[in-house]
């Protein structure tokens, strides 16, 4: 790099640091995501930039929110007893207690109830009609009815939503059991059955749910079942259907569960406007957090570290890199010269869903309606062969018009989306507060994304730059031109503020889905065969919660997403199965 520009050494230098495993992968919550913090605020300190966040005693340059809670288990016991016997079972190999239900101590009577399916098909049903468990420990199979292969009597392809953990445990909480066993029902075709679950999220608040392995499980149920029968002759039954047994003794369990909030934070620096116009804001934005090891959204799996160069320390090194241009730039203004302050937000906990710009939108160090512009860098490493891709040019009025002319000389192939098609990313929530957004990213995607191989030798770094010094003009002229811009819905938009043009969609997911109440999510009621839904491993009974990390709350939301998609093109959703998150890749098919 001896003979390369000033500029591209610096933008390689921050992408390099960003993305060493100093850096861990930069995921929220880790030493590695605060040591990244560490680096960006440095570097807005050394640009002249201020800390935006009055604090009590000095200002900060954090901006702190809650993301999701850790939680530790503590104290689990779990035993029966029976004719003055006492069975003792060992915690992480016979049992643990799940962050299903509730924690606390539970002691009462056993009662078998099968499955815990209330209205499956064929008029199946796993509790008589008034039966009442108030006391009582449920101690319940998971999935749902079998053959003798392990595979689901009601679906060719995997479990149907009946096997859910919501429904089970909806249905068993109609009765008033003081407590749950869930056992791992032996024999079933799924690799979850060797697997005891710990961290889930609760479906059944204020009951304690304990998992026991399939072992464990059997033992107990042929123990204690008045007719010695075996959990192969009880899950027979079950499998046909009602099979309600009161076991013998008294099953006694107990366990906490310590809930600590954890914390994320977006690291906001400013460069203080001038005049009038200083009351006026442009936000330039982009995200700082990664996947780590790839615990969360890899497209290749966890265990290796996910350096994220492209996604996106190339657009945090923008961030430090802008702060100190403009800075300059401002300098330079003349002494009765307008200026728009300027913010430089590095969100964190985009990845899990545009969790830190979101908190910024709800709680905004300013007035919201005070911004004229936000910009966001998220995938500018790679841009290969020059070409930028650039969303938001339509959504204020007449800014397309201005920016022709500044993309023109850029030295770069601009490639302008229509509406917010690329809404991953947090613009999007900019966007929906009516704001008028530009959103850089290279345009021709690469397979390296999200995984470990997006790493710092394969940047292009002289693209980078001439990408940073485009957006250092129209972030100066943005900060300085007389008018604020003026929103504008896309023409063609899909988008959540725009309208919805109806149109022939021209992919096709494959599912049919019911909408959960209190925006929760899609339920996933049907998937086709050979569909991009299919493809993608979406099963029956998942959730989608979100859809290119934007919440989907309605069926209207996801027609709206689908009418902006193509063949090929590739969609990263969240999905909430059996009270575990993931992360699944859909590519677009056409319809058939
Ligand atoms: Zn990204």
């Amino acid at each position: 790099m001896n003979d390369a520009p000033e500029s591209e050494r610096i933008f390689n230098e921050h992408i390099t640091v960003l993305s060493s495993p100093w850096m861990e992968g930069r995921l929220p919550g880790t030493p590695g995501m605060e040591q990244a913090r560490r680096y960006v605020e440095y570097w807005f300190d050394r640009a002249g930039l201020e800390p935006a966040i009055a604090g009590e005693d000095e200002p900060s340059w954090r901006q702190p929110f809650q993301l999701g809670s850790s939680r530790e288990f503590d104290g689990q016991t779990l035993r029966v007893r029976a004719n003055d016997a006492v069975e003792d079972f060992e915690l992480g190999t016979d049992f643990e207690l799940t962050g299903l239900g509730g924690d606390g101590s539970i002691e009462g009577e056993m009662v078998f109830v099968g499955y815990s399916i209330d209205g499956g098909p064929d008029e199946y049903e796993s509790y008589p009609d008034d039966i009442d468990l108030s006391g009582k420990i449920a101690v319940m199979l998971r999935f749902e009815p079998m053959d003798d292969e392990g595979n689901s009597l009601w679906n060719d392809r995997r479990w149907s939503r009946n096997s859910t953990f919501s429904r089970k445990f909806d249905a068993v909480s109609k009765r008033n059991p003081a407590g749950v066993i869930l056992i791992n029902t032996p024999g079933a075709n799924d690799s979850r059955v060797d697997m005891l679950m710990r961290d889930a999220s609760s479906v059944i608040e204020d009951v304690p749910v304990f998992m026991m392995s399939s072992e464990a499980g059997s033992r107990l149920v042929a123990k204690h079942d008045p007719e010695g029968r075996s959990m192969a002759e009880l899950r027979r039954l079950a499998d046909q259907g009602t099979t309600i047994v009161d076991l013998d003794g008294v099953l006694e369990g107990s366990g906490d569960i310590v809930e600590t909030p954890m914390f994320a934070e977006n690291v906001l620096g400013v460069l203080p406007g001038r005049g009038d116009l200083a009351d006026e804001w442009v936000v330039i934005g982009g995200h700082l957090d990664h996947l780590g090891y790839g615990e969360f959204g890899s497209r290749r799996g966890s265990g290796r570290l996910h350096p994220g160069a492209d996604d996106n320390a190339s657009g945090a090194a923008a961030l430090m890199m802008l702060g100190e241009s403009l800075r300059s730039a401002y300098d330079e203004l003349p002494e009765d010269a307008q200026a728009r302050s300027i913010m430089f937000a590095a969100f964190d906990a985009e990845e899990s869903g545009l969790n830190g710009s979101r908190h910024y939108v709800r709680n905004p160090p300013h007035e919201l309606e005070d911004i004229s512009l936000m910009i966001n860098f998220d995938m500018i490493g790679r841009v290969v062969n020059d070409r930028l891709s650039i969303t938001g040019a339509d959504s204020a009025e007449g800014m397309s018009e201005w920016l022709d002319p500044l993309f023109e000389s850029s030295g770069l192939e601009i490639v302008k989306q229509e509406g917010m098609r690329g809404g991953g990313s947090d613009h999007a929530s900019f966007y929906q507060q009516g704001i008028p957004v530009l959103f850089a990213i290279c345009a021709d995607f690469h397979d390296d994304y999200h995984t470990p191989d997006d790493t710092p030798d394969q940047i292009y770094r002289a693209a980078g730059v001439k990408t940073i010094e485009l957006f250092h003009k129209i972030a100066l002229e943005a900060a300085t031109r007389e008018e604020k811009l003026k929103f504008a819905s896309p023409s063609s938009s899909s988008g959540r503020a725009g309208p919805t043009r109806s149109r022939a969609l021209r992919v096709r997911l494959g599912i049919r889905s019911r909408q959960l109440p209190d925006g929760q999510g899609l339920e996933v009621v049907n998937v086709t065969d050979g569909s991009t839904a299919a493809e993608g491993g979406l099963q029956e009974g998942d959730i989608i919660k979100k859809w290119d990390k934007n919440p989907l709350e309605t069926r209207s939301d996801l027609v709206s997403k689908l009418a902006e998609l193509k063949p090929g093109d590739e969609v990263q959703v969240l999905i909430e199965r059996d009270g575990e998150e993931s992360v699944k890749f859909l590519k677009m098919k056409a319809p058939s």
